[in-house]
């Protein structure tokens, strides 16, 4: 038997990240769409990935879905890069512009992704804790970024597992103050009412520092809004430079055929998706209802999921009780500044109900 190469250190604690996939009656754990992707499009791809010749790579380039994400958000082709799902999109990033000997800086808590892919590229990173409302706080963030002096920022607006938009003045003013790239993760942009990229299309129209938009990089997916978690899909939107970048520390033929149908079909139905949105924006301000009436402490959300507190019951003890009961949520509670939090994501008002109901009688 030859010697077991011990496992890298930044992979040990691994485990920790990934959402557990249970069987559960009410899986409400990982911000999935709890609706289902347009019946149209399951028939138009089916009927496209019918016509592929499969004993053929892929569009490297994937030139059509590019075009088709570019046009959605008034960009050029050159500026979109897509992977699968928006994690490898950090991923192939991370190995373009992060690395050793450079520095990433975090907001906590936060996705915690964002840390664990700039640790896995030898990354050192710097974590500096949000204000008391859980945002990017307005009076600490400069002092960090002069201190990190960071090659790439991470903001996560909404921010991931809390919920709150950052303020577009503070999000602009990150970019102007940063030395380096400043990713903005929108995954669940498209329930919010703002987005950074206005301040790529802003820039472009007063250019500064010699045009462009300097290294303001907007992250995107099609599995939360687009309801194709499955289907892995995702995307940045940064300057060509970036974007190259990208390109070339991506696998080659990485987009198979059937994902880069999929995203070129779904952008055909984005009244559709939009319409997902607004249902799961009803359904969050039922399920905010619902948590308000019962003894737990809550955060506002601009995303898909609700963060929540029981003020007096132990968050492990609850999230045990609602696993019995069939539903599945997230538990933050031993992650440092979410100390006795779960996370819900937004369901279906079936599901929804399941939960509070569950809740309730948790933590009775
Ligand atoms: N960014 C954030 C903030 C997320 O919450 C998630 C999913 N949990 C992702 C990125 C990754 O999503 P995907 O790889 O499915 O696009």
């Amino acid at each position: 038997m030859s010697a077991l190469v011990p496992l890298r250190e930044q992979l040990a604690a691994l485990g920790a990240y990934h959402s557990l996939q249970v069987a559960a009656d009410v899986r409400l754990n990982s911000n999935e769409s709890p609706f289902p992707p347009p019946d149209a499009w399951l028939r138009a791809l089916a009927e496209a990935v019918g016509q592929v010749d499969f004993h053929r790579y892929p569009d490297r380039d994937a030139t059509e879905l590019r075009a088709a994400v570019a046009g959605l958000h008034g960009v050029l082709p050159e500026e979109v890069f897509c992977a699968n799902g928006s994690n490898e999109v950090l991923q192939c990033l991370l190995v373009a512009f992060g690395g050793q000997g450079r520095r990433a800086l975090v907001f906590e808590p936060t996705y915690a992704l964002h840390a664990h892919i700039a640790g896995l590229t030898g990354m050192e990173v710097v974590s500096e804790p949000r204000g008391g409302d859980l945002r990017v706080d307005p009076g600490r963030w400069r002092a960090a970024i002069e201190r990190a002096e960071p090659d790439v920022v991470f903001l996560c607006s909404p921010n991931n597992p809390t919920g709150r938009l950052e303020d577009p003045e503070i999000v602009s003013a990150i970019v102007d103050a940063s030395p380096g790239l400043v990713v903005v993760d929108e995954a669940y942009g498209q329930f919010s009412s703002w987005s950074a990229l206005a301040l790529r299309s802003e820039g472009r129209r007063r250019p500064r520092d010699g045009g462009g938009t300097k290294g303001l990089v907007v992250v995107r997916t099609f599995s939360k809004t687009w309801a194709m978690a499955g289907a892995r899909l995702g995307y940045l939107v940064a300057d060509p430079e970036v974007v190259a970048g990208c390109r070339d520390a991506a696998l080659p033929y990485h987009l198979s055929v059937q994902t880069q149908l999929a995203g070129v079909l779904a952008l055909r139905y984005v009244d559709e998706m939009n319409e997902r949105v607004r249902r799961v924006a009803e359904a969050r301000a039922e399920l905010a209802e619902g948590l308000a009436g019962l003894d737990v402490e809550t955060w506002p959300s601009d995303a898909n999921f609700v963060l929540f507190r029981p003020r007096a019951k132990d968050a492990r003890g609850v999230w045990r009780t609602l696993l019995a009961g069939g539903v599945l949520v997230r538990d933050f509670s031993a992650r440092a500044g979410l100390e006795g939090c779960l996370r819900v994501t937004v369901g279906t008002p079936k599901e929804n109900g399941r939960f509070l109901e569950a809740l309730a009688g948790a933590l009775r």
